[in-house]
């Protein structure tokens, strides 16, 4: 059976990113068949993964989504891309801005992308769709096609009030789209553990969120190093398997698999 699992979180810079890249990865490691979706028009997975410029493929995300708004056929193996570490990417580009626009008047709107995930699930154990830093309509898209989302939140600024409003939109897509969406889990990321403002704010979302929605007991420390993999085109596993991002990412992927 395969999860889809959503990483989404409004803000920027939280992680979301990374997090899809070395979990990913991570699974992969522990013998599972991965499919990453990049579904933000930065394309920063794209980048992440070793695809230098997005905006130049021929076939990304966008192609298929407009394919499905069109009602045209689509090859299943249509624009995937196999990364050297064993997973397999849908890469993404800026033309995911136009979708945005023709998604206003498609029919099932919330439903394109589904549609897409659906159709992959038999070929992979798990699929991470990383989401753009918006709760617009590509990340209802996303949202609609998961049977998870996982919250990546970075423990240096008050996260609270962003939260209250990914949880509502959560919340909304469950009653009206998707009924079966569950919490995965808040991830702390980017964590300093050495500082108090830190403690304070694990405390805080333990305090408002702990009692709904289970918050990883891994968390990913803050390090020059897991910034670093982005530009290499490879996950934290391949530039340094002993840093402590790689074991924490690690510790991660197990908390989740256990979640099957
Ligand atoms: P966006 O909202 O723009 O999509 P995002 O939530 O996907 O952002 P990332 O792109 O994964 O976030 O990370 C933001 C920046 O922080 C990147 O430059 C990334 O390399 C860096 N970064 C990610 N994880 C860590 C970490 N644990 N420690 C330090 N820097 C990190
Ligand atoms: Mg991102």
């Amino acid at each position: 059976m395969c999860k889809v699992i959503a990483i989404c979180n409004q803000k920027g810079g939280v992680s979301k990113t990374t997090s899809t890249v070395n979990l990913g990865v991570g699974m992969v490691r522990e013998g599972k068949r991965v499919l990453v979706i990049d579904a933000d028009p930065q394309g920063n997975l794209s980048q992440s993964l070793g695809i230098e410029n997005p905006d130049e493929l021929e076939i990304a995300l966008p192609t298929i989504m407009e394919q499905i708004i069109m009602d045209e056929e689509f090859e299943m193996s249509e624009g995937i891309i196999h990364h050297v570490e064993g997973i397999d990417l849908m890469p993404c580009n800026i033309d995911l801005s136009g979708v945005d626009v023709s998604l206003v008047n498609a029919m099932s709107r919330e439903f394109v992308l589904k549609t897409y995930v659906d159709c992959m699930r038999e070929y992979y154990d798990y699929i991470l769709i990383d989401c753009m830093p918006s709760l617009g309509m590509i990340t209802v898209n996303a949202l609609t096609a998961s049977d998870s989302v996982l919250i990546p939140v970075q423990a240096a600024y008050l996260p609270v009030k962003g939260l209250e409003q990914l949880i509502a939109t959560i919340f909304r897509v469950r009653k009206h789209l998707n009924p079966g969406i569950q919490f995965e889990g808040i991830l702390i990321s980017m964590l300093n553990a050495r500082t108090n403002y830190a403690k304070d704010i694990i405390e805080l979302i333990t305090e408002y969120y702990g009692e709904s929605i289970p918050i990883f007991d891994s968390r990913i420390p803050f390090s020059v190093k897991a910034a670093e993999t982005s530009a290499a085109g490879v996950s934290i596993f391949s530039l340094d398997k002993k840093h402590p991002v790689a074991g924490a990412y690690e510790e991660l992927t197990k908390e989740v698999l256990a979640h099957e």
